[in-house]
């Protein structure tokens, strides 16, 4: 029987945020899915868009709470990484506080009346307005990581990433992040980049989300099981010290050898390299800012390793 489909606003920081609500004909797990933290990354909506579409004629057990767009500020003036009210990065507030700025009281309430509760998360997101990526998952570390890396394998991107709690943790303040201490079982899977909608890449969030609600006992098997991914277990982000004009020599997914050459950082008069950037360790690269335009201590470039 398909289940109960309620689609409507929720109020989260006084923003009208879409809200669509499952509830399968049988009893079972509560999962929250977002997108949209980040306010261009497409195809990681257009994923949870069409998934929930999918599902509204589907059998189902338990229920499933999905948010295909949540920082709407951001989505409607088509403002990268941040929330333009604040410019702060939703992704780096959460748990969130009842008092602060937008972004701040946007992920309290994300955390309080979404997250919160659930017997699993999944944070769906993929390179923003101008990040290329190669798709992959990371868990949580803490309590529920053992359910987390189930959740993160099952939603079959090539690469697996485990994000370290405490000082070691890569990217702090994260919407999973905060779930993980919680002891809830997160992730955030990443498909998609630089402002596209590209068919493969919003197939790899349904594909994913389905197989998450396989593993939890909500549906039934019929994706079948992911194949292997590449575990990683070290996650470093490459910076440059001064603004200039960023030329990469690499592309997402591919694999570098300690010392390679990366790209460069150079006067915008094209007269100078300022930096030249290579590669730490053997690794993969997972992500990359595919714009030229990088301002002081920019974001360059992710690395996964082994
Ligand atoms: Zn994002």
């Amino acid at each position: 029987m398909a289940p109960t489909v309620n689609r409507r606003t929720i109020e989260l920081a006084g923003l009208a945020v879409p809200l669509v609500e499952l509830t399968g004909s049988a009893d079972g797990p509560l999962l929250t899915v977002i997108a949209g933290v980040h306010g261009c990354e497409y195809a990681s909506m257009a994923g949870v868009r069409r998934w929930c579409r999918d599902l509204a004629e589907r059998d189902l057990r338990g229920r499933v709470r999905a948010v295909p767009v949540l920082n709407l500020p951001a989505f409607r003036s088509r403002t990268p990484f941040v929330v333009p009210d604040d410019g702060k990065n939703l992704n780096r507030c959460f748990p969130g506080t009842a008092d602060g700025t937008l972004s701040e009281r946007l992920a309290y309430d994300v955390f309080h009346q979404l997250i919160a509760g659930s017997d699993a998360y999944v944070d769906a997101h993929c390179g923003d307005m101008v990040e290329a990526l190669q798709p992959f998952a990371l868990y949580e570390a803490g309590p529920a990581e053992g359910r987390a890396r189930e959740l993160a394998t099952a939603y079959g991107l090539p690469y697996v990433i485990r994000q370290e709690s405490g000082p070691g943790r890569v990217v702090a303040g994260s919407s999973s992040g905060a779930a993980a201490e919680a002891g809830i079982p997160a992730i955030t899977a990443e498909a998609g980049g630089c402002g596209l909608v590209e068919e493969h890449a919003v197939a790899m969030h349904v594909t994913g989300l389905n197989r998450v609600l396989q593993v939890l006992g909500m549906t039934d098997g019929q994706w079948g099981a992911a194949s292997r991914p590449t575990y990683l277990s070290r996650f470093v982000w490459l910076r440059c010290d001064r603004a200039g004009w960023w030329e990469p020599a690499v592309t997402a997914g591919q694999h570098l050898t300690a010392g390679q050459l990366i790209g460069t950082v150079g006067t915008l008069d094209g007269a100078e390299v300022q930096e030249t950037i290579t590669a730490p360790a053997d690794c993969v690269v997972t992500f990359l800012t595919s714009s030229p335009a990088v301002s002081d201590d920019g974001l360059l470039i992710g690395l996964g390793s082994e």
